[in-house]
């Protein structure tokens, strides 16, 4: 779709919700992404103006189930912030409150469309301090988030308060912070220790962080979180509900570091998984471009939404070294990438500008399957085990395989990562919950299976019909690919019934399947129109009864 239809489009959906918000939508996308709008304050402290207030956030609400909730993050403090809504059209505006400054907001978002009153009660709510009016208010600056997908970008309106001191009594979950205790935090994890949100990043840490000096074609946006971690979404040939896959850039700007052998690669700079559409090559190119010549580029699997765009890095820059597990490099082909590569199993370290990264082996996904942990921030970058939303499918034609998915998601958790990072969607914040939540999910699917196997299923396709019958019939393929996994990590963990044979399920899972599958798929097809075409005869029938009434009502008239 050609960009200016879409900016008119999205400019005439934030007018009708009274916001006139001015997109700048990178080329990443070929759909321009819905916006909601979120408040965030710097609240700082009357006795030291260093100081900022945080709030400890609320933790994802519970399992109830102890073998998932003994796995707890540890507390994350962010600035206290809200949502900000649209002026209802009958509102007074009159009665709204005064934001310092905010005329410097209005070439991107009409700050006097919003209920900014509600939003700074709100903010001011959480941390126990007295009324709107008590405080003086500035806006200090609009941050944009990049178009994650699938769903609503945040974008955020940073204000600054300064409150009266002695009105109010600081609540328990909230403590004064400043840039240097945030900074350690963030960057010198401690196990367990206190963590730091994404709104002090963007926020009051922003102008002393690198991403400054990282230089991006002005159609992308890029996400530092943590500190060091600059995640650009681009558009790419990934499955839905996705469009997009997260390219990672480190680029800590230090040149000068001597070569030590004891890590598999060192560079100034690395890309994780450019896997971006071709129509977004030129971005692509202008990135490494822009990146010191000794480029080290990471790939965690061979998947095309996180290998497209190699031959375009490798042209940038041919002295690029490539990284990756030998199962993944057996299936990336010559003309994606001819020049350097290196080979790992995933225990290796890198460094990158003095940074420290550690390859994890994490087979699951594929048997190739690398994750990449930044030490110094503790985030993990998990390539495609997890999603910022959904579950993650098992490529049953590279190795995916269940027993070491389950293997691999509880390294994760023992390595207590302070932030999740995947390749589609957002940042996690809640990394064990998150990590928990798949195991719950897939152990739940398991159950299902085994009580089809119980109930006698046999084939592939009995036991796809019985624990999928609510799913469309569209997705049994992949259901399929699933099933065969669960019921290889069922064998594998001796939990199938004695009377199963294994053998002669494996038979049942290529030409036996298919030929159900299309059947059931062509009988649902020819139920549904089946059904319509009775609907459509019945709308007519009634449509003629009716003209047969109003003409005989007619001619006795
Ligand atoms: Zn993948
Ligand atoms: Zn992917």
């Amino acid at each position: 779709m050609p960009q200016r239809r879409c900016i008119k489009k999205v400019v005439q959906s934030h007018q009708k919700t009274g916001a006139t918000k001015i997109p700048i939508y990178g080329s990443n996308s070929s759909n321009p992404p819905m916006t909601t709008y979120k408040l965030a304050a710097i609240f700082r402290n009357p006795t030291n103006n260093d100081e900022f207030l945080l709030v400890k956030q609320n933790p994802p609400p519970k399992y109830n189930d102890q073998e998932y909730d003994s796995f707890v993050d540890s507390d994350l403090w962010d600035l206290p912030s809200a949502k900000l809504s649209s002026l209802s059209p009958e509102a007074d505006s009159s009665s709204q409150a005064v934001l310092k400054g905010e005329d410097a907001c209005s070439h991107k978002l009409n700050l006097r469309n919003f209920d900014l009153h509600s939003a700074l009660a709100e903010v001011l709510g959480q941390v126990g301090f007295g009324s709107v009016s008590d405080v003086e208010w500035e806006f200090l600056k609009f941050v944009e988030e990049p178009n994650f997908g699938p769903g609503f970008t945040i974008d955020t309106v940073y204000v600054t308060g300064d409150l009266v001191p002695n009105v109010g009594t600081l609540k328990d979950h909230c403590q004064w912070s400043c840039k240097e205790t945030c900074f350690s935090l963030l960057l010198q994890v401690k196990p367990d220790g206190d963590r730091v949100g994404p709104l002090v990043v963007n926020g009051p840490l922003k102008d002393s962080m690198q991403s400054e000096t990282l230089k991006l074609p002005p159609t992308l946006h890029c996400q530092e979180y943590p500190p060091g971690v600059n995640i650009i979404p681009m558009g790419s040939r990934t499955a839905k509900p996705y469009h997009t896959t997260n390219l990672i850039v480190f680029a800590p700007g230090n040149n000068h570091i001597k070569y030590e052998s004891k890590f598999v690669a060192q560079g100034d700079a690395m890309i994780v998984d450019p896997g971006c559409r071709s129509e977004f090559n030129k971005e692509l190119a202008e990135i490494v471009s822009a990146l010191p010549r000794k480029l080290i580029v990471f790939v965690t699997h061979h998947h095309r939404d996180h290998v497209d765009g190699l031959s375009t890095v490798q042209k940038s820059n041919p002295e690029a070294c490539l990284l990756v597990h030998e199962n993944t490099m057996g299936r990336i082909k010559k003309d994606d990438w001819s020049s350097g590569y290196t080979t790992v199993s995933g225990t290796e370290e890198i460094c990158i500008g003095g940074e420290r990264l550690r390859i994890i082996f994490a087979p699951g996904h594929t048997d190739g399957h690398l994750a990449l942990l930044h030490v110094s921030t503790n985030s993990l970058i998990v390539g495609d085990h997890c999603v910022g939303q959904g579950s993650a499918l098992l490529d049953i034609n590279s190795g995916g395989n269940m027993s070491d998915y389950f293997q691999s998601t509880y390294k994760f958790m023992d390595l207590s990562p302070n932030a999740l990072i995947s390749l589609h969607g957002r940042i996690n914040l809640w990394p064990k919950h998150m990590l928990c939540g798949y195991l719950k999910n897939r152990r739940n699917r398991e159950d299902t299976i085994l009580k089809a196997i119980e109930a006698s299923s046999r084939t592939l396709f009995d036991i796809v019909a019985y624990t999928y019958a609510d799913v469309d019939r569209n997705l049994w393929i992949h259901a399929g690919s699933n099933v065969r996994l669960h019921v290889d990590h069922l064998h594998h963990q001796n939990k199938l019934p004695k009377d199963f044979s294994v053998t002669k399920f494996q038979s049942t899972c290529t030409a036996h399947f298919f030929s159900k599958w299309i059947w059931a798929y062509f009988k649902s097809y020819i139920n549904f129109h089946f059904r319509a075409a009775m609907f459509l005869g019945a709308v007519a029938a009634s449509g003629v009864a009716m003209l047969y009434y109003i003409q005989n009502n007619h001619n006795s008239e």
